[in-house]
């Protein structure tokens, strides 16, 4: 898997009252089996560019190569692009609808015309590596916790094979516990599969112990886009875009607990 994103822009409600310039002029790339942070404060853009990577939204203008094919073009695979590029959305327990967890993580590998026997053995792989248990899984998804319904949710993207995994705040709402313990398992799944993850969030704090690298937006724009020490060396930057200071102390907490060394008033960071 590899994807390219070259010069992209959305703009909502174009040539209305109301338009709003959402993306400007994004270029990235994503190679495969990377653990991406995407962060940024609410409003920055996040959320409009994840919705590009699996055609749920189409740019205003510029491109997007999947596996360097023009996702544009005519007679383009769009259905087959959404089952490669997953996305979990924000609250995805509200997509939660059918009888039961089981029921529920079988409905898109079923939707993809697959037989019944691997459609149960990809729902009960899934169910496995988001960390449910099998008491659950004949529960109706309302009977879960808050994190158990995470995980039902993220089972059910997991269970249509994606070659990437998007997931929009998927610890909001969540207790600190809860919050761990999704990471944990978001973590886990990345290295054991090996898929690229892009994980949206709007903390630095849910980031920074997991990432490979964290791409930082700011009004539409890719402010920073690199590993995470070198994103940190740019913290007084990062207060002035809302990332705040608490935030920040707690990454620099976080990367000296892991054997860095951070000298705040220089600016500098050095792996120990
Ligand atoms: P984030 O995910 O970082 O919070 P969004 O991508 O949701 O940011 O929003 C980027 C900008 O686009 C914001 O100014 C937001 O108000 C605006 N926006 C988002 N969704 C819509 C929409 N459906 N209609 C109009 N403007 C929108």
């Amino acid at each position: 898997m590899s994807m390219q994103i070259e010069n992209l822009s959305y703009v909502y409600g174009e040539g209305t009252a109301f338009e709003k310039k959402a993306l400007d002029n994004v270029n990235l790339e994503l190679p495969d089996g990377q653990f991406i942070g995407v962060i940024g404060h609410t409003g920055s853009g996040k959320s409009t560019l994840i919705q590009h990577l699996n055609g749920l939204l189409r740019a205003t203008h510029g491109k997007i190569y999947y596996n360097g094919e023009d996702i544009y073009r005519e007679g383009y695979d769009m259905r087959g692009l959404r089952s490669k590029v997953g996305l979990v959305f924000q609250y995805p327990e509200h997509q939660l609808f059918e009888v039961d967890v089981f029921t529920d993580v079988c409905f898109g590998p079923k939707n993809q015309g697959l037989p019944k026997e691997e459609v149960e053995a990809r729902a009960l792989e899934a169910l496995h590596q988001a960390g449910l248990k099998e008491k659950h899984y004949r529960k109706s998804p309302f009977e879960l916790s808050g994190g158990q319904k995470r995980r039902a949710a993220i089972a059910g993207i997991l269970a249509m094979h994606p070659e990437v995994l998007v997931l929009d705040e998927p610890t909001a709402g969540l207790d600190p516990k809860g919050r761990d313990e999704i990471l944990e398992q978001i973590a886990r799944l990345h290295r054991e599969r090996n898929i690229t993850v892009l994980l949206v969030s709007h903390s630095m704090e849910d980031v920074a112990k997991y990432v490979d690298r964290i791409l930082v937006m700011d009004d539409g724009k890719i402010m920073f886009d690199d590993v995470p020490k070198r994103v940190f060396h740019h913290y007084q930057e990062l207060e002035k875009i809302g990332l705040a200071a608490p935030q920040v102390t707690y990454v620099v907490k976080a990367l000296e607990a892991k054997g860095w060394k951070i000298d705040t008033d220089a600016t500098t960071v050095e792996e120990a």
